[in-house]
């Protein structure tokens, strides 16, 4: 089965869902949704936040993969029935509910935060390279 939907077990993968989403890490225990993919011959999971499955993603599950029902999803008997219920409302209406969308997917309608991120990249790469290492002093070891 193509898509797997779970609980993310470390805060490891990034979502690879649409920006301004993309990119940003999943943290451990959200919901996630994992696309297999091929990617020069080795198959791997994609995955996205729950919130960052959109209609269309919905839609491929639906027509692509024949699953009319998320109870055919793999991992889906393993979520806890709240979030079970969710994603049976998502398919049923096509989209995820605004309010589980996380804040990192939301479009940022204000120019300056943008700027800020830009501002703190550039800042971030004229730090001198770590001093550490220059004099650590030794533990020795007593007696
Ligand atoms: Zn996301």
């Amino acid at each position: 089965m193509p898509y797997r939907i779970e609980y993310s077990a470390n805060n490891r993968a990034a979502c690879k869902g649409a920006k301004p989403c993309k990119g940003t890490k999943i943290k451990k225990g959200e919901m996630r949704l994992g696309t297999l993919v091929e990617i020069q011959g080795n198959q791997s999971f994609a995955y996205r936040h729950y919130g960052c499955i959109t209609s269309q993603v919905i839609r491929n599950i639906k027509e692509k993969d024949g699953i009319t029902d998320p109870v055919d999803l793999d991992g889906f008997e393993e979520l806890i029935p709240a979030d079970q219920a969710k994603l049976r409302r998502a398919f049923a209406e096509g989209h995820v509910a605004e309010e589980d969308i996380p804040d990192s997917a939301r479009v940022k309608d204000d120019p300056e935060s943008v700027e800020d991120a830009d501002q703190k990249e550039a800042a971030e790469a004229v730090l001198p390279p770590s001093s550490a290492s220059a004099e650590s002093p030794t533990k020795k070891k007593r007696g």
